[in-house]
């Protein structure tokens, strides 16, 4: 079974000419994450997680977490050592702030991280990025005496913390949920209600678990208005810092799953628990909503993650599995390795190219949310949010629709083996299958891109992001060769996506079904064109640095380049416009339709 090599070549150049790292280093408080030092980083980090982690991945699919009698739960062998190790290194603390003990790196630093670390394990990766979700939570929401409290072990890796949303009646429509929040006389909360599908809600990694929660208090008006969301920690902190009594808080089962086997995802009992307001009383939605980019981008990146660990294992297996005599094949009269044949290369290819237009995205998804926290000049901060709210469910959404498909692709390289547990390429398709699922479905991100992204500055925002593109496929035409002709697809691209675009802007008010029945599609069309803008992105540096010193790249990393944008925009682009209708076709047939 192939294991994990952390593909630093591209995931440098992503970074260094997709985005602009440098450029964001010269930002106040990122001068240290310069282009060098940030390569130096992810170089160390990918061949930590690449040997302490993903060995484990295998192990932990078949082994999976247990929940004990005593309400404990274990994760499978290994695990807690490999965490620890995590944390010893120093490794989780790199995104967050100074002030909380963390290494104030960029959230695009973060994001290339959080790629090697899912491709490595991904059900090991999610008690980190659930962490994450909490810290940003506790950042932007929290009270200063909370965020002393929990932060400093939460940045550090030796407290995890959960998201508690999801209950049996109250799904996608969180607004639906009824755990009680009461106030007790010492200012905090008692919380009791029932949490399921909670990641890593109980577990043997860290001392202590920081669950969020969101719960009603009394008299809080219907639906998403009237949510509050609560600290609730397994074991209550003293004021002196250490750990005190246990809180009526436990996991009560964990679910068989699909996949993501190693990570626990739990039913929560939280009977009479003691819990801290944040914020606000009934302000929990809106609390949510500031953390949900870089939430949603992280699952995103789950997508690319995977759909990489797969790739890799099938281009093992398509160079050591010999079938059939290729067509032109030189040497002798023996079967060719399957990577000879028209059709396996077509498959490789189609993965590798929807892997890097996906990283391309992710990449500037996370480098917009950089820019909108930390740039200096106002207009350009707000921009960049706008920029990010735009390209956070198209990572999200195609992002993970693709590490489903692209894993898929995987298994169909390896034949017959692939549907064999054995080779263990079946639990990538496994593991993928989620993230399409949680963190808002892909229907739901769907919606949020025509129902609430499009709108922006009465359509501006999308105007803006769509002249990007274009300008890029200008850039490109003016490149010449095969940049050139990538760069005449985008801008096709480009005509497409508008059009699309106008639609919606057009027939949503009369009809808020013209939108959603749209949504699916449009996204989908909106992805396979903002993915060719990042590849024509790199295209266009790639032949430029083939021309002048390689800046530190191979020649033939630098033609892969220009191959890999050319066969997306020449083969995979023209798909956008075969979208098209059914952007445009309303919802009559789907309500037509008896189920
Ligand atoms: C392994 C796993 C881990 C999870 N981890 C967590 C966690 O840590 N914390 C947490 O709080 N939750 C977690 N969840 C819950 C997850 O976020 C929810 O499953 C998800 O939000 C979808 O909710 P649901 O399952 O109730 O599906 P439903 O909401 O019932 O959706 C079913 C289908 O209907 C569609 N649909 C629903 N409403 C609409 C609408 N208004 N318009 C159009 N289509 C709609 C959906 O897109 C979907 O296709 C996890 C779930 C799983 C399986």
């Amino acid at each position: 079974m192939a294991g994990y090599v952390p593909p630093l070549d591209d995931i440098r150049f992503t970074m260094e000419h997709v985005t602009d790292l440098a450029t964001l280093a010269a930002l106040p408080g990122f001068e240290h994450a310069d282009p060098e030092t940030v390569a130096g980083l992810l170089d160390e980090a990918g061949r930590f997680f690449a040997e302490q982690f993903a060995p484990l991945n295998r192990l932990g699919d078949v082994q999976h977490s247990h929940r004990h009698p005593d309400a404990s739960v274990t994760t499978p062998d290994g695990f807690a050592k490999a965490y620890h190790r995590y944390v010893d290194a120093g490794w989780p603390a790199v995104p967050f702030p100074p002030e909380f003990g963390g290494g104030g790196f960029p959230w695009l630093v973060g994001t290339a991280m959080q790629e090697e670390l899912t491709s490595a394990n991904m059900g090991l990766s999610l008690c980190p990025l659930l962490t994450q979700g909490a810290i940003d939570m506790l950042l932007h929401n929290g009270s200063e005496a909370q965020r002393e409290v929990y932060l400093p072990k939460m940045v550090t890796g030796e407290w995890s913390g959960t998201m508690n949303l999801t209950e049996p009646q109250a799904g996608s429509d969180v607004g639906a949920l009824t755990t009680r929040a009461v106030p007790a006389d010492d200012g905090s909360w008692r919380i009791t209600g029932q949490k399921i599908f909670i990641t890593y809600g109980e577990h043997d990694l860290t001392d202590n678990i920081v669950h969020l929660v969101l719960a009603r208090v009394p008299d809080a008006p219907p639906g998403t208005r009237g949510i509050s969301c609560f600290i609730v920690p397994k074991f209550l902190v003293n004021d002196d810092g250490t750990l005190g009594a246990r809180n009526a808080v436990e996991c009560v089962s964990i679910e068989d799953k699909m996949g993501i086997n190693a990570s626990p995802t739990c039913v929560m009992a939280y009977d009479g628990a003691v819990g801290y307001l944040i914020g606000e009383p009934n302000q929990g939605m809106r609390y949510m909503f500031t953390m949900m980019n870089t939430a949603r981008l992280s699952v995103g990146v789950e997508g690319l993650a995977i759909a990489e660990r797969a790739y890799q294992q099938a281009v093992a297996y398509a160079h050591e599995r010999r079938q059939g005599r290729a067509p032109g094949a030189s040497g002798g009269s023996g079967e060719s390795a399957i990577v000879e044949h028209a059709d396996v290369r077509r498959m490789l290819l189609t993965m590798k190219a929807h892997i890097e237009a996906i990283r391309g995205i992710a990449y500037l998804n996370a480098e917009a949310i950089d820019l909108a926290k930390v740039h200096p000049d106002a207009a350009l901060r707000a921009a960049a949010h706008e920029r990010a709210e735009i390209l956070t469910p198209i990572t999200k959404g195609w992002g993970t629709d693709l590490g489903v498909e692209m894993t898929s692709i995987a298994i169909q390289v390896h034949g017959g083996m692939g549907y064999i547990e054995e080779t263990g390429v079946a639990q990538h398709y496994r593991d993928a299958r989620i993230a399409p699922i949680y963190e808002g479905t892909n229907g739901i991100q769907a919606m949020d891109l025509v129902g609430r992204k499009l709108g922006l500055r009465g359509g501006g925002a999308i105007a803006d992001f769509v002249d990007s593109i274009a300008a890029t496929a200008e850039e490109a035409s003016a490149a010449g060769g095969d940049v050139a002709l990538a760069g005449a697809a985008l801008a096709e691209g480009v005509t497409v996506l508008r059009e699309a675009t106008a639609w919606l802007l057009a027939n949503t008010p009369s009809d808020p079904n013209n939108a959603f029945a749209a949504a699916t599609p449009y996204l989908r069309l909106a992805g396979i064109v903002t993915g060719a803008w990042a590849l024509t992105k790199g295209a266009i540096a790639a032949a430029a640095l083939r021309a002048s010193d390689g800046g530190g790249f191979s020649t033939e990393f630098l033609d892969q380049k220009v191959v890999t944008a050319h066969f997306f925009a020449t083969q995979v682009l023209p798909q956008a416009r075969g979208l098209l209708p059914a952007v445009m076709a309303g919802p009559a047939d789907l309500f037509a339709a008896t189920f």
